[in-house]
C-alpha cells in the first residue's frame, strides 16, 4: 500500500464492541486478567502496553519501512533510550550541529559514561580517524539544523557498516516522506513526534523505529516499558489522528517552501537562502537522489546584523516568533539567540518553518517585512 493509505488505515481499529469507527482513547491504566491468571488480549498496564500506542507504533513502523516502533514522550526521551541502550563507554559519533537538545543530552547526562565526538560528517577523513575500537553508534540528521546540511546516509551506512557501527538517524526534519533512512540502510530512526508527526504544535513526544527486532531493539523495549517515559494513550491518539493527513501536509510544506525559498533568493535584502530544494545549494543533487521531498524548513541570511535581522522578525504579521517546528502555523526564529553564546550559527540567520497558510500570504508578508529593514 502507498503511504497515504497506510497513514489512514494502519493504525485505525473499528472498535468491536461499539462498532465505532474510530479507535476509542483507552484510559485505563490496568487490564483484567483472564480466568487462567493470563492476558489474552495483549495489555497488562498501561507502561508496558495502551492500544493507541500500539496503533500508533505501528502506523510509524509502516511509514518508515520498518518492523516495530516505541512511543516515547518527547524525542529527547527517545534519543535518551538509544544512549542509554548502549554499553557504558561506547563512542558515538555525532555531527557538530546534531540538535542542541541531544547534544547537551550527551555532554551533560552522559559525561563520563559514554564517549563521543562532534564532527562534520561530510568530511569522509575526518569521519575514519575519528572511528575508534570501541566507536558503537553514528548518529545522523538531515538535512541539519539550521543550517539544512545534507549528509549522504548511504554513504555512512557504507562506512559505518564496514566497521560493525550502527547507524541511527534523526529524521525529525524530513519526516518519512522526506526521506526513509531504514530504506538507505540506517539501523535505527528517530523522530521527535511534536513536529511534522503532531503537525499542530500541541504535542510533545518521540519514537523509535527498527527494520529488525534484535538484542538491541529489545533493550530499548526495556527501556521505554521499564525506564517509563512513553507517550499516554491521549497524546498516542491526537499523534495517530495527524499523522492521517501528514503525506498531504508534507506536500503541501514542501511546495510553499520551496516557493518562498526561490522568492528569498531573488530579493534584495536577502544575503544567502538554505533550502535543499534550490539548485543553489550546494548538496542539491544529493538532496535530490536522498529525497523524496525537500521539507518544510529553510534558513536564510538577511542583508545587515541582528538589528535589520530581528526587525524582520518584528515586522512579519504571519510568521510567529518561537521555536519549533512542524506545524500548520509559519514559524520564525533567530537561531544564534536560542543556541546562546557559544553558537556557531550566523547572527542574521532566520529559521523558518514553514506552514500552510497561502504561499502569496506568506510571500506579502515577508516581502512587506524585508522592505522595512
Ligand atoms: C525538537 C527536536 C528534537 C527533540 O524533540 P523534543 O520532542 O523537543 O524532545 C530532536 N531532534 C530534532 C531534529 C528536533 O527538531
Amino acid at each position: 500500500m502507498k503511504i497515504e493509505t497506510l497513514a489512514i488505515h494502519a493504525a485505525n481499529h473499528t472498535d468491536a464492541s461499539t462498532a465505532a469507527v474510530i479507535q476509542p482513547i483507552v484510559l485505563a491504566t490496568t487490564f483484567e486478567r483472564d480466568e487462567d491468571g493470563g492476558y489474552s488480549k495483549g495489555f497488562s498496564y498501561s507502561r508496558a502496553g495502551n492500544p493507541n500506542r500500539l496503533s500508533l507504533e505501528n502506523v510509524l513502523a509502516k511509514l518508515e519501512g520498518g518492523v516495530d516502533a516505541a512511543a516515547f514522550s518527547s524525542g529527547n526521551a527517545a534519543g535518551m533510550a538509544v544512549f542509554q541502550s548502549l554499553k557504558p563507554g561506547t563512542h558515538i559519533i555525532a555531527p557538530d550541529d546534531m540538535y542542541h537538545g541531544l547534544r547537551n543530552q550527551l555532554k551533560i547526562l552522559f559525561n563520563g559514561i559514554l564517549e563521543f565526538d562532534f564532527i562534520d560528517l561530510n568530511n569522509e577523513n575526518l569521519l575514519k580517524n575519528t572511528i575508534k575500537q570501541n566507536t558503537g553508534l553514528i548518529w545522523v540528521e538531515t538535512p541539519s539544523n539550521p543550517l539544512l546540511k545534507i549528509t549522504d546516509i548511504k554513504e555512512m551506512v557504507t562506512v559505518a557498516h564496514e566497521n560493525n557501527i550502527k547507524v541511527a538517524c534523526d529524521n525529525t526534519f524530513a519526516s518519512p516522506l522526506g526521506q526513509q533512512p531504514l530504506k538507505l540502510g540506517a539501523d535505527l530512526v528517530m523522530h521527535s513526534t511534536t513536529k511534522y508527526l503532531g503537525g499542530h504544535s500541541d504535542l510533545t513526544g518521540g519514537a523509535l523505529i527498527t527494520p529488525v527486532k534484535d538484542e538491541w531493539w529489545e533493550r530499548i523495549q526495556q527501556i521505554q516499558q521499564m525506564g517509563g517515559a512513553i507517550s499516554s494513550p491521549a497524546d498516542c491518539y491526537w499523534l495517530t489522528r495527524s499523522i492521517k493527513t501528514l503525506p498531504y501536509r508534507m506536500r503541501a510544506h514542501a511546495e510553499n517552501a520551496g516557493l518562498l525559498a526561490s522568492f528569498l533568493d531573488n530579493h534584495a535584502n536577502v544575503e544567502q537562502v538554505l533550502y535543499p530544494g534550490l539548485t543553489s545549494h550546494p548538496q542539491h543533487e544529493l538532496a535530490k537522489e536522498q529525497m523524496l521531498n525537500f521539507g518544510g524548513m529553510l534558513s536564510f541570511l538577511v542583508k545587515g546584523g541582528v538589528v535589520q535581522t530581528e526587525r524582520v522578525i518584528n515586522a512579519t504579521k504571519l510568521f510567529t516568533s518561537a521555536t519549533s517546528l512542524g506545524g500548520v502555523e509559519s514559524l520564525i526564529e533567530r537561531r544564534a539567540a536560542i543556541e546562546g553564546p557559544d553558537t556557531k550559527t550566523p547572527q542574521n540567520l532566520l529559521r523558518v518553518s514553514v506552514g500552510l497558510e497561502h504561499i502569496d500570504d506568506l510571500i506579502a508578508d515577508m516581502d512587506a517585512a524585508l522592505n522595512q529593514i
